[in-house]
Protein backbone atom coordinates (compact mmCIF):
# COMPACT_ATOMS: atom_id res chain seq x y z
CA UNK A 1 0.00 0.00 0.00
CA UNK A 2 1.21 3.38 -0.87
CA UNK A 3 0.14 6.67 1.58
CA UNK A 4 -0.10 9.19 -0.93
CA UNK A 5 -0.87 13.47 -0.34
CA UNK A 6 -2.19 15.75 -2.83
CA UNK A 7 -1.67 19.25 -3.96
CA UNK A 8 -4.40 20.65 -6.17
CA UNK A 9 -6.98 18.38 -5.39
CA UNK A 10 -9.37 19.45 -7.27
CA UNK A 11 -7.64 20.54 -10.30
CA UNK A 12 -6.92 18.52 -14.18
CA UNK A 13 -4.03 16.37 -12.82
CA UNK A 14 -5.31 16.12 -8.88
CA UNK A 15 -8.80 15.01 -9.93
CA UNK A 16 -7.08 12.16 -12.24
CA UNK A 17 -4.50 11.55 -9.76
CA UNK A 18 -7.86 10.47 -7.58
CA UNK A 19 -8.97 8.68 -10.79
CA UNK A 20 -5.92 6.48 -10.54
CA UNK A 21 -6.33 5.95 -6.23
CA UNK A 22 -10.15 4.85 -6.72
CA UNK A 23 -9.18 2.24 -9.56
CA UNK A 24 -6.81 0.85 -7.68
CA UNK A 25 -7.57 0.94 -4.05
CA UNK A 26 -5.60 -2.03 -2.96
CA UNK A 27 -2.32 -0.23 -4.01
CA UNK A 28 -3.10 3.30 -2.79
CA UNK A 29 -4.62 5.41 -0.02
CA UNK A 30 -4.88 9.07 0.10
CA UNK A 31 -3.91 10.52 3.59
CA UNK A 32 -4.03 14.34 3.32
CA UNK A 33 -5.03 16.89 0.44
CA UNK A 34 -5.32 20.37 -0.76
CA UNK A 35 -7.17 22.56 -2.87
CA UNK A 36 -8.04 25.99 -3.58
CA UNK A 37 -11.54 27.25 -3.64
CA UNK A 38 -13.78 24.55 -5.35
CA UNK A 39 -15.72 23.63 -2.43
CA UNK A 40 -18.33 21.33 -4.47
CA UNK A 41 -15.77 18.67 -5.70
CA UNK A 42 -13.61 19.13 -2.76
CA UNK A 43 -16.08 18.12 -0.43
CA UNK A 44 -17.01 15.17 -2.83
CA UNK A 45 -13.34 14.03 -2.73
CA UNK A 46 -13.24 14.33 1.29
CA UNK A 47 -16.42 12.40 1.90
CA UNK A 48 -15.12 9.25 -0.63
CA UNK A 49 -11.43 9.18 0.28
CA UNK A 50 -11.75 10.55 3.94
CA UNK A 51 -8.14 11.92 4.30
CA UNK A 52 -7.67 13.00 8.12
CA UNK A 53 -6.54 16.58 7.01
CA UNK A 54 -7.24 18.97 4.12
CA UNK A 55 -6.02 22.48 2.81
CA UNK A 56 -8.13 25.30 1.27
CA UNK A 57 -6.85 28.59 -0.50
CA UNK A 58 -8.03 31.01 2.19
CA UNK A 59 -9.68 31.24 5.94
CA UNK A 60 -13.22 32.15 4.15
CA UNK A 61 -13.14 28.51 2.27
CA UNK A 62 -11.76 26.74 5.16
CA UNK A 63 -15.10 28.18 7.47
CA UNK A 64 -17.56 27.07 4.38
CA UNK A 65 -16.35 23.97 3.99
CA UNK A 66 -16.09 23.04 7.72
CA UNK A 67 -19.88 23.68 7.76
CA UNK A 68 -20.68 21.34 4.85
CA UNK A 69 -18.71 18.44 5.38
CA UNK A 70 -20.22 15.44 7.05
CA UNK A 71 -16.42 14.03 7.29
CA UNK A 72 -14.83 14.84 10.77
CA UNK A 73 -11.40 15.97 9.26
CA UNK A 74 -9.15 19.14 9.80
CA UNK A 75 -9.10 21.54 7.56
CA UNK A 76 -6.06 24.21 7.01
CA UNK A 77 -5.47 26.82 4.90
CA UNK A 78 -3.22 29.00 3.48
CA UNK A 79 0.52 28.69 2.47
CA UNK A 80 0.61 27.23 5.97
CA UNK A 81 -1.74 24.46 5.06
CA UNK A 82 -0.22 23.82 2.10
CA UNK A 83 2.64 23.23 4.17
CA UNK A 84 0.85 20.39 6.60
CA UNK A 85 0.15 18.70 3.40
CA UNK A 86 3.50 18.51 2.03
CA UNK A 87 4.97 17.33 5.08
CA UNK A 88 2.09 15.05 6.03
CA UNK A 89 3.77 12.11 8.25
CA UNK A 90 1.60 9.15 7.37
CA UNK A 91 1.95 9.72 3.47
CA UNK A 92 5.17 8.89 1.48
CA UNK A 93 4.33 10.11 -1.75
CA UNK A 94 3.82 14.00 -2.31
CA UNK A 95 1.78 14.42 -5.85
CA UNK A 96 2.23 18.30 -6.38
CA UNK A 97 -0.34 19.01 -8.58
CA UNK A 98 -1.07 22.81 -7.81
CA UNK A 99 -1.09 25.30 -10.77
CA UNK A 100 2.48 27.66 -10.10
CA UNK A 101 5.35 29.03 -8.00
CA UNK A 102 3.37 28.72 -4.96
CA UNK A 103 4.10 24.59 -5.14
CA UNK A 104 7.73 25.54 -4.12
CA UNK A 105 7.85 25.83 -0.25
CA UNK A 106 5.34 22.64 -0.30
CA UNK A 107 8.13 20.92 -2.57
CA UNK A 108 10.81 21.67 -0.64
CA UNK A 109 9.31 20.84 3.05
CA UNK A 110 8.51 17.32 1.19
CA UNK A 111 11.66 16.34 0.12
CA UNK A 112 12.80 17.42 3.76
CA UNK A 113 10.32 14.89 4.86
CA UNK A 114 12.09 12.33 2.50
CA UNK A 115 9.01 12.38 0.79
CA UNK A 116 9.18 10.59 -3.27
CA UNK A 117 7.92 13.71 -5.10
CA UNK A 118 5.58 13.20 -7.97
CA UNK A 119 6.19 16.27 -9.79
CA UNK A 120 3.06 17.88 -12.10
CA UNK A 121 4.17 21.51 -10.88
CA UNK A 122 6.87 22.24 -13.82
CA UNK A 123 6.54 26.33 -12.13
CA UNK A 124 8.66 24.69 -9.13
CA UNK A 125 11.66 23.42 -11.35
CA UNK A 126 11.43 26.05 -13.69
CA UNK A 127 11.19 28.94 -10.60
CA UNK A 128 14.22 27.55 -8.35
CA UNK A 129 15.76 24.12 -10.06
CA UNK A 130 19.15 24.51 -8.64
CA UNK A 131 17.33 24.38 -4.91
CA UNK A 132 14.73 21.95 -5.66
CA UNK A 133 17.47 19.55 -7.49
CA UNK A 134 20.41 19.93 -5.02
CA UNK A 135 17.95 19.82 -1.88
CA UNK A 136 16.60 16.53 -3.33
CA UNK A 137 20.04 14.98 -4.04
CA UNK A 138 21.12 15.78 -0.62
CA UNK A 139 17.95 14.18 1.10
CA UNK A 140 18.20 11.11 -1.82
CA UNK A 141 14.96 11.94 -2.83
CA UNK A 142 13.57 10.99 -5.83
CA UNK A 143 11.97 13.30 -8.09
CA UNK A 144 9.21 11.50 -10.53
CA UNK A 145 8.17 13.38 -13.88
CA UNK A 146 4.70 13.31 -14.37
CA UNK A 147 4.48 15.94 -16.81
CA UNK A 148 4.04 13.67 -19.85
CA UNK A 149 7.01 14.88 -22.06
CA UNK A 150 9.61 14.34 -19.05
CA UNK A 151 7.91 11.01 -18.03
CA UNK A 152 8.58 9.85 -21.59
CA UNK A 153 12.03 10.66 -21.23
CA UNK A 154 12.60 9.36 -18.11
CA UNK A 155 11.05 5.98 -19.48
CA UNK A 156 13.58 6.58 -22.63
CA UNK A 157 16.47 6.48 -20.29
CA UNK A 158 15.36 3.53 -18.19
CA UNK A 159 18.60 1.04 -18.60
CA UNK A 160 20.57 3.41 -20.82
CA UNK A 161 23.71 5.40 -19.87
CA UNK A 162 22.60 9.10 -19.50
CA UNK A 163 26.31 10.04 -20.77
CA UNK A 164 25.33 8.13 -24.22
CA UNK A 165 22.68 10.00 -25.03
CA UNK A 166 22.87 12.89 -27.33
CA UNK A 167 20.18 14.74 -27.36
CA UNK A 168 16.42 14.59 -26.05
CA UNK A 169 13.82 15.86 -28.45
CA UNK A 170 10.79 17.07 -26.78
CA UNK A 171 7.65 16.68 -28.95
CA UNK A 172 5.29 20.31 -28.78
CA UNK A 173 1.28 19.60 -30.23
CA UNK A 174 1.30 23.33 -31.12
CA UNK A 175 -1.82 24.01 -28.92
CA UNK A 176 -5.18 25.85 -29.99
CA UNK A 177 -3.81 28.35 -32.21
CA UNK A 178 -1.47 25.92 -34.05
CA UNK A 179 -2.52 26.87 -37.59
CA UNK A 180 -3.17 30.33 -36.99
CA UNK A 181 -0.48 33.20 -38.17
CA UNK A 182 0.84 36.00 -35.84
CA UNK A 183 -1.75 38.31 -37.83
CA UNK A 184 -4.56 35.90 -36.84
CA UNK A 185 -3.69 36.18 -33.56
CA UNK A 186 -4.72 39.51 -33.18
CA UNK A 187 -7.89 39.90 -31.52
CA UNK A 188 -8.70 35.84 -30.09
CA UNK A 189 -10.70 35.32 -27.37
CA UNK A 190 -9.80 33.92 -24.31
CA UNK A 191 -12.86 31.10 -25.34
CA UNK A 192 -10.64 30.01 -28.51
CA UNK A 193 -7.17 29.82 -26.72
CA UNK A 194 -8.87 27.57 -24.03
CA UNK A 195 -10.12 25.21 -26.20
CA UNK A 196 -6.73 22.53 -26.97
CA UNK A 197 -6.60 20.07 -29.78
CA UNK A 198 -5.49 17.13 -28.11
CA UNK A 199 -5.62 17.52 -24.35
CA UNK A 200 -8.18 18.41 -21.59
CA UNK A 201 -6.20 20.23 -19.03
CA UNK A 202 -6.64 23.54 -16.59
CA UNK A 203 -6.74 26.78 -18.21
CA UNK A 204 -3.28 27.85 -17.37
CA UNK A 205 -1.45 25.51 -18.89
CA UNK A 206 -3.93 25.20 -21.85
CA UNK A 207 -2.79 28.75 -22.37
CA UNK A 208 0.61 28.26 -22.00
CA UNK A 209 0.25 25.67 -24.78
CA UNK A 210 -1.29 28.35 -27.07
CA UNK A 211 1.75 30.47 -26.30
CA UNK A 212 4.44 27.91 -26.39
CA UNK A 213 5.27 28.97 -23.09
CA UNK A 214 4.09 25.28 -22.05
CA UNK A 215 7.06 24.13 -24.33
CA UNK A 216 9.18 26.44 -23.06
CA UNK A 217 8.68 25.74 -19.50
CA UNK A 218 9.32 22.06 -20.20
CA UNK A 219 12.66 22.89 -21.56
CA UNK A 220 13.72 24.22 -18.34
CA UNK A 221 12.07 21.40 -16.65
CA UNK A 222 13.79 18.92 -18.78
CA UNK A 223 17.04 20.79 -18.20
CA UNK A 224 17.02 20.11 -14.24
CA UNK A 225 15.12 16.80 -14.32
CA UNK A 226 18.00 15.19 -16.67
CA UNK A 227 20.90 17.48 -15.70
CA UNK A 228 20.80 18.36 -19.42
CA UNK A 229 22.50 21.26 -21.27
CA UNK A 230 20.01 23.33 -23.09
CA UNK A 231 21.82 22.51 -26.99
CA UNK A 232 21.22 19.29 -26.30
CA UNK A 233 17.11 19.86 -26.14
CA UNK A 234 15.89 20.09 -29.39
CA UNK A 235 11.90 20.72 -29.52
CA UNK A 236 9.82 19.32 -32.86
CA UNK A 237 6.51 20.48 -33.62
CA UNK A 238 4.06 16.87 -33.62
CA UNK A 239 0.93 17.62 -34.28
CA UNK A 240 -0.92 14.32 -33.41
CA UNK A 241 0.78 14.08 -29.56
CA UNK A 242 1.36 10.47 -30.10
CA UNK A 243 5.38 10.49 -29.27
CA UNK A 244 5.37 11.98 -25.89
CA UNK A 245 9.06 12.70 -26.51
CA UNK A 246 13.11 10.93 -27.51
CA UNK A 247 16.12 10.39 -26.70
CA UNK A 248 18.74 9.93 -29.47
CA UNK A 249 21.80 8.68 -28.33
CA UNK A 250 25.24 8.62 -29.72
CA UNK A 251 25.17 5.76 -32.18
CA UNK A 252 22.04 8.52 -33.88
CA UNK A 253 19.19 5.35 -32.50
CA UNK A 254 16.32 7.44 -31.16
CA UNK A 255 14.13 5.88 -28.50
CA UNK A 256 10.87 7.00 -28.65
CA UNK A 257 8.09 7.09 -26.21
CA UNK A 258 4.22 7.20 -27.71
CA UNK A 259 1.01 7.06 -26.04
CA UNK A 260 -2.86 8.48 -26.05
CA UNK A 261 -3.06 11.36 -24.49
CA UNK A 262 -4.01 10.78 -21.37
CA UNK A 263 -2.46 11.80 -18.31
CA UNK A 264 -3.40 9.20 -16.14
CA UNK A 265 -1.05 7.36 -17.56
CA UNK A 266 2.32 9.10 -16.34
CA UNK A 267 0.38 10.40 -13.12
CA UNK A 268 -0.03 6.53 -12.96
CA UNK A 269 3.28 5.41 -13.56
CA UNK A 270 4.93 8.34 -11.31
CA UNK A 271 2.92 6.58 -8.56
CA UNK A 272 4.39 3.19 -9.57
CA UNK A 273 7.68 3.62 -10.57
CA UNK A 274 9.70 0.59 -11.39
CA UNK A 275 6.01 -1.38 -11.59
CA UNK A 276 3.46 -0.81 -13.79
CA UNK A 277 -0.32 -1.32 -13.41
CA UNK A 278 -3.09 -1.77 -16.29
CA UNK A 279 -4.94 2.22 -16.33
CA UNK A 280 -8.57 1.27 -16.02
CA UNK A 281 -10.47 2.70 -18.89
CA UNK A 282 -7.35 3.62 -20.53
CA UNK A 283 -7.66 3.45 -24.56
CA UNK A 284 -4.41 1.55 -26.31
CA UNK A 285 -3.13 3.38 -29.57
CA UNK A 286 -3.86 2.02 -32.57
CA UNK A 287 -0.99 2.40 -34.72
CA UNK A 288 -2.79 1.36 -37.88
CA UNK A 289 -5.65 3.26 -37.90
CA UNK A 290 -3.17 6.52 -36.79
CA UNK A 291 -1.48 5.55 -39.73
CA UNK A 292 1.02 8.67 -40.20
CA UNK A 293 3.13 10.99 -37.97
CA UNK A 294 4.24 14.33 -38.89
CA UNK A 295 7.08 16.25 -37.51
CA UNK A 296 7.87 20.09 -38.32
CA UNK A 297 10.47 22.59 -37.20
CA UNK A 298 9.71 24.71 -34.24
CA UNK A 299 9.29 28.41 -35.83
CA UNK A 300 10.04 31.05 -32.78
CA UNK A 301 9.42 33.73 -34.91
CA UNK A 302 6.21 32.29 -35.08
CA UNK A 303 6.23 31.47 -31.35
CA UNK A 304 8.65 34.15 -29.25
CA UNK A 305 7.90 32.69 -25.73
CA UNK A 306 9.76 29.63 -26.88
CA UNK A 307 12.80 31.35 -27.52
CA UNK A 308 12.32 33.39 -24.49
CA UNK A 309 12.43 30.15 -22.25
CA UNK A 310 15.85 29.28 -23.97
CA UNK A 311 17.23 32.39 -23.54
CA UNK A 312 16.16 32.14 -19.77
CA UNK A 313 17.50 28.93 -19.20
CA UNK A 314 21.17 29.69 -20.82
CA UNK A 315 21.27 33.00 -18.75
CA UNK A 316 20.37 31.12 -15.53
CA UNK A 317 20.31 32.66 -12.04
CA UNK A 318 16.83 34.42 -11.38
CA UNK A 319 16.23 34.68 -15.15
CA UNK A 320 14.04 31.45 -15.45
CA UNK A 321 12.31 33.11 -12.10
CA UNK A 322 11.55 36.44 -14.38
CA UNK A 323 9.70 34.33 -17.16
CA UNK A 324 7.76 32.14 -15.40
CA UNK A 325 6.28 34.85 -13.08
CA UNK A 326 5.61 37.38 -15.98
CA UNK A 327 3.93 34.52 -17.67
CA UNK A 328 2.10 33.86 -14.72
CA UNK A 329 0.89 37.25 -13.88
CA UNK A 330 0.10 37.94 -17.69
CA UNK A 331 -1.80 34.86 -18.43
CA UNK A 332 -3.67 35.95 -15.04
CA UNK A 333 -4.52 39.04 -16.71
CA UNK A 334 -5.32 37.36 -20.39
CA UNK A 335 -7.78 34.94 -18.72
CA UNK A 336 -9.02 38.03 -16.92
CA UNK A 337 -9.96 39.60 -20.02
CA UNK A 338 -7.19 42.67 -18.75
CA UNK A 339 -4.72 42.28 -21.90
CA UNK A 340 -4.83 41.00 -25.28
CA UNK A 341 -3.17 37.43 -26.44
CA UNK A 342 -0.35 39.17 -28.08
CA UNK A 343 0.50 41.02 -25.00
CA UNK A 344 0.99 37.54 -22.75
CA UNK A 345 4.36 37.67 -24.96
CA UNK A 346 5.10 41.33 -24.41
CA UNK A 347 4.69 41.28 -20.56
CA UNK A 348 7.32 38.88 -20.61
CA UNK A 349 9.66 40.33 -22.90
CA UNK A 350 9.04 43.65 -20.74
CA UNK A 351 10.17 42.29 -17.85
CA UNK A 352 12.75 40.02 -18.88
CA UNK A 353 14.91 42.95 -20.38
CA UNK A 354 14.60 45.07 -17.31
CA UNK A 355 15.72 42.68 -15.14
CA UNK A 356 19.17 42.50 -13.96
CA UNK A 357 20.49 38.90 -13.07
CA UNK A 358 21.29 37.79 -9.59
CA UNK A 359 23.59 34.57 -10.50
CA UNK A 360 23.28 32.40 -7.75
CA UNK A 361 20.52 33.36 -5.81
CA UNK A 362 19.08 32.33 -2.77
CA UNK A 363 15.20 31.53 -1.73
CA UNK A 364 14.58 34.95 -0.38
CA UNK A 365 16.17 36.37 -3.61
CA UNK A 366 13.93 34.00 -5.30
CA UNK A 367 10.86 35.33 -3.99
CA UNK A 368 11.71 38.81 -4.21
CA UNK A 369 12.19 38.61 -7.85
CA UNK A 370 9.08 36.39 -8.18
CA UNK A 371 7.23 39.10 -6.04
CA UNK A 372 8.47 42.25 -7.75
CA UNK A 373 8.10 40.96 -10.99
CA UNK A 374 4.83 40.18 -10.46
CA UNK A 375 4.06 43.65 -9.78
CA UNK A 376 5.70 45.08 -12.76
CA UNK A 377 3.63 42.75 -14.77
CA UNK A 378 0.58 43.85 -12.74
CA UNK A 379 1.48 47.60 -13.82
CA UNK A 380 2.52 47.32 -16.76
CA UNK A 381 1.04 50.19 -19.53
CA UNK A 382 1.51 47.32 -22.51
P1 LIG B 1 -5.69 23.32 -12.56
O1 LIG B 1 -5.84 24.77 -12.71
O2 LIG B 1 -6.68 22.41 -13.20
O3 LIG B 1 -5.63 22.94 -10.99
C1 LIG B 1 -4.88 23.67 -10.09
C2 LIG B 1 -5.12 23.17 -8.68
O4 LIG B 1 -4.42 24.02 -7.78
C3 LIG B 1 -6.60 23.21 -8.26
O5 LIG B 1 -6.84 22.17 -7.35
C4 LIG B 1 -6.70 24.55 -7.55
O6 LIG B 1 -7.76 24.61 -6.61
C5 LIG B 1 -5.36 24.57 -6.83
N1 LIG B 1 -4.93 25.91 -6.48
C6 LIG B 1 -4.79 26.97 -7.30
N2 LIG B 1 -4.40 28.06 -6.61
C7 LIG B 1 -4.28 27.67 -5.32
C8 LIG B 1 -3.92 28.32 -4.11
N3 LIG B 1 -3.61 29.62 -4.07
N4 LIG B 1 -3.88 27.59 -2.96
C9 LIG B 1 -4.19 26.28 -2.97
N5 LIG B 1 -4.54 25.62 -4.08
C10 LIG B 1 -4.59 26.29 -5.24
O7 LIG B 1 -4.22 22.95 -13.05
P2 LIG B 1 -3.68 21.63 -13.77
O8 LIG B 1 -4.11 20.43 -13.02
O9 LIG B 1 -3.94 21.71 -15.22
O10 LIG B 1 -2.11 21.83 -13.59
C11 LIG B 1 -1.47 21.71 -12.34
C12 LIG B 1 0.03 21.71 -12.55
O11 LIG B 1 0.38 20.58 -13.34
C13 LIG B 1 0.56 22.94 -13.32
O12 LIG B 1 1.81 23.26 -12.85
C14 LIG B 1 0.63 22.43 -14.76
O13 LIG B 1 1.61 23.11 -15.51
C15 LIG B 1 1.05 20.98 -14.52
N6 LIG B 1 0.70 20.06 -15.61
C16 LIG B 1 -0.63 19.89 -15.96
C17 LIG B 1 -0.97 19.04 -16.99
C18 LIG B 1 -2.42 18.79 -17.34
O14 LIG B 1 -2.69 17.93 -18.18
N7 LIG B 1 -3.36 19.49 -16.76
C19 LIG B 1 0.06 18.29 -17.75
C20 LIG B 1 1.40 18.49 -17.24
C21 LIG B 1 1.69 19.36 -16.23
P3 LIG B 1 -9.26 25.14 -6.95
O15 LIG B 1 -9.54 24.80 -8.35
O16 LIG B 1 -10.08 24.38 -5.93
O17 LIG B 1 -9.28 26.60 -6.68
MG1 LIG C 1 3.61 18.41 -20.91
Amino acid sequence: MKYISVLGATGSIGTQTFEVVRSHPEEFRITSFSFGSNIRIGKELIEEFQPKFVSVATKETAEELKRTIQHPCLVYYGEEGLLEVASDPDSTILVNAVMGSIGLIPTLAAIDEGKTIALANKETLVTAGHIVMDRARRNQVDILPVDSEHSAIYQCLNGEKKEEMSKMILTASGGSFRDKSRQDLQGVTVKEALNHPNWSMGSKITIDSATMMNKGLEVIEAHWFFDTPYDDIEVVLHRESVIHSMVEFLDGSIIAHLGTPDMKVPIQYALTHPERLDVQGGKRLNLVDIGTLHFEKMDTKRFPCLAYAFEAGRTGGTMPTVLNAANEAAVDAFLKGMISFLEIEKCIESAMNRHEVIRKPSLDEIYEVDRTTRHFVQTLNV
